[in-house]
C-alpha cells in the first residue's frame, strides 16, 4: 500500500482544505466541538449538510447521476480526514447513508424522484425504526404489527432507543406483515410521516443527560402501501443493505483523532493553569495515540483495497468494534486528564464552572458508553468476525 497520496490525491486535498477555509463557519465547528451527543443537533448538521450539497460533495457513496462525487476510497478518506481535522459538523446519517442506499437500490422510481432530492437538500429529516424491547440484537423478533387495509397498512406497536425521532418528520421502518415461515421472511420495509394520526414520540434520556433517544408508538397509524419499500415479506433484504452501510460505510479515525485533539487541548489549558499530570497519564495518551495510529493504517488499508461506492463487508464489523472501544479508551482518559474537575460538571440551567472544551468530556464519557451497544452491540460483531473467521459468514 503507498502511503503517500499521488499528486492528483494531494491537489484534491489543497481543493478540500480551500472549501472548509471558506466555507466552515466558527459557529459550526463550536457546535461540533461542544457536540458530546451521538449526533450534532438538527440546526447545526443540516446547516453544513447544505453548504456539502451545494458544493456537490454530500453522498459520496451514491451514483454520479443521482450527486454522487465518484471518489476513490482515498478521496474519501481524504475529504473525510479534512472535515475532521477542522472540526466540520457531523452530517446526519440517516437520510444520506442508510436509506438513500436503500432506495437507490429497491425503491420505485417514485419513490427515487420523491425522496433523493429531498433527503440531498435536508427538506426531510429521517429516524431509524428498527428496535423494539426485545428485539435489538435479535431484530427479527420485532413485533409492530402491520396489517393491510384497502390502499393502506396500519400499524400498531412500537419503537425504541429511535435516535432524533423527536426532530424527525420520517421514520424508515421495519414492520411485521406476516407470523408465517421464518422470522426473518415476515418483516416489510416501510417509510412513515412522523406527522401521521396515532404516532406518539416519547423522550428518553441519556446517561449524559441528552435527550437523543425517543420510544414511538403506533396506534392505528395509516401508512401508504405505495410507502413499502420492495416486496411485502422482503423488508429483512433492505435491512441487512442497510445494516451493511450503517456498520461500514464510516470512516472512523479522523473523529477519533480530533476527539483525541480535544482531550489534548484540554490537558494543555490544565496544564497552563498549574494541573501537574502524572506521568502515567502521559504513557496512557502515547498509547491511546498508537493504537489510533494503528487503526487509521487497518482503516486506510480497508478502504484502499474497495472498489469505489462498496462497502468493506464483514470486515466492518472489525472496523466498527475497534471504533466503537477507542472512542469509550479516548473518552477515558478524558475524564482521567479532568480528574477533580470532573465533579466541576454543571447542571442543566446553571452557568458552567469550567471551560467549554472541559464541559463537554464528561458528557462524551458517559455517552461513549453506548458506542458499544449501538449499530449492533459489540458482542454482536464478535460473533460476526468469529463466524466470517470459521468460514460460516452470518446470515
Ligand atoms: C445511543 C443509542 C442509539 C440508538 N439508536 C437507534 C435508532 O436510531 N434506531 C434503532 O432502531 N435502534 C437504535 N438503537 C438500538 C440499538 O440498535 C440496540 O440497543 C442494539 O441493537 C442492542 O439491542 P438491545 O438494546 O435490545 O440489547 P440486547 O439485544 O437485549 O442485548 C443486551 C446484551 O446482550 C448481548 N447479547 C445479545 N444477544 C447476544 C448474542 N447472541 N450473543 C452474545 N451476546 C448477546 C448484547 O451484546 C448486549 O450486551 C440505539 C441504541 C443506543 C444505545
Amino acid at each position: 500500500m503507498n502511503l503517500l497520496l499521488d499528486p492528483d490525491d494531494a491537489a484534491f486535498r489543497e481543493e478540500v482544505r480551500a472549501f472548509l477555509a471558506a466555507e466552515l463557519t466558527p459557529a459550526l465547528q463550536r457546535g461540533q466541538y461542544l457536540n458530546a451527543a451521538i449526533y450534532p443537533e438538527p440546526e447545526i448538521s443540516g446547516a453544513w449538510q447544505k453548504i456539502l450539497h451545494r458544493r456537490g460533495w454530500l453522498v459520496p457513496l451514491w451514483p454520479v447521476e443521482w450527486g454522487g462525487t465518484g471518489w476513490n476510497p482515498v478521496r474519501r478518506f481524504v475529504f473525510e480526514t479534512e472535515c475532521a481535522l477542522a472540526g466540520a459538523p457531523l452530517v446526519h446519517p440517516m437520510g444520506v447513508r442508510l436509506v438513500g442506499p436503500v432506495l437507490l437500490r429497491y425503491g420505485t422510481e417514485t419513490q427515487k424522484q420523491h425522496y433523493l432530492p429531498r433527503i440531498l437538500a435536508g427538506e426531510d429529516y429521517w429516524c431509524q425504526g428498527f428496535s423494539e424491547s426485545g428485539a435489538g440484537s435479535d431484530l427479527a423478533a420485532l413485533k409492530l404489527r402491520a396489517v393491510p387495509q384497502g390502499a393502506d397498512y396500519v400499524l400498531d406497536g412500537s419503537k425504541i432507543w429511535t435516535t432524533h425521532a423527536h426532530h424527525a418528520n420520517c421514520m424508515f421502518a421495519l414492520v411485521r406483515t406476516s407470523s408465517e415461515g421464518r422470522r426473518q421472511d415476515g418483516i416489510t420495509f416501510l417509510l412513515i410521516d412522523m406527522h401521521s394520526p396515532g404516532v406518539t414520540v416519547r423522550p428518553i434520556r441519556t446517561i449524559g443527560g441528552d435527550h437523543d433517544l425517543n420510544e414511538v408508538f403506533f396506534d392505528q397509524v395509516r401508512v401508504p402501501q405505495a410507502n413499502r419499500v420492495g416486496e411485502e415479506n422482503a423488508g429483512w433484504d433492505c435491512a441487512r443493505y442497510l445494516l451493511e452501510f450503517e456498520r461500514g460505510a464510516g470512516i472512523f479515525s479522523p473523529r477519533l483523532r480530533s476527539q483525541l485533539k480535544r482531550v489534548g487541548d484540554v490537558m494543555r489549558s490544565l496544564q497552563a493553569q498549574g494541573t501537574a499530570f502524572d506521568g502515567l497519564l502521559y504513557r496512557r495518551f502515547g498509547n491511546v495515540l498508537a493504537d489510533l495510529d494503528t487503526f487509521e493504517m487497518l482503516e486506510l488499508k480497508t478502504f484502499a483495497l474497495l472498489e469505489p461506492g462498496r462497502t468493506p463487508g464483514p470486515l466492518s464489523s472489525v472496523l466498527k468494534l475497534r471504533a466503537s472501544r477507542m472512542r469509550q479508551a479516548i473518552a477515558e482518559l478524558g475524564i482521567e486528564v479532568l480528574g477533580p474537575h470532573s465533579l466541576r460538571w454543571h447542571g442543566a440551567g446553571e452557568e458552567p464552572a469550567i471551560e467549554a472544551a472541559e464541559q463537554a468530556l464528561l458528557p462524551d464519557f458517559l455517552n461513549s458508553r453506548a458506542a458499544t451497544i449501538f449499530g449492533g452491540a459489540q458482542e454482536i460483531q464478535l460473533g460476526i468476525i468469529a463466524k466470517t473467521l470459521l468460514g460460516d459468514p452470518p446470515r
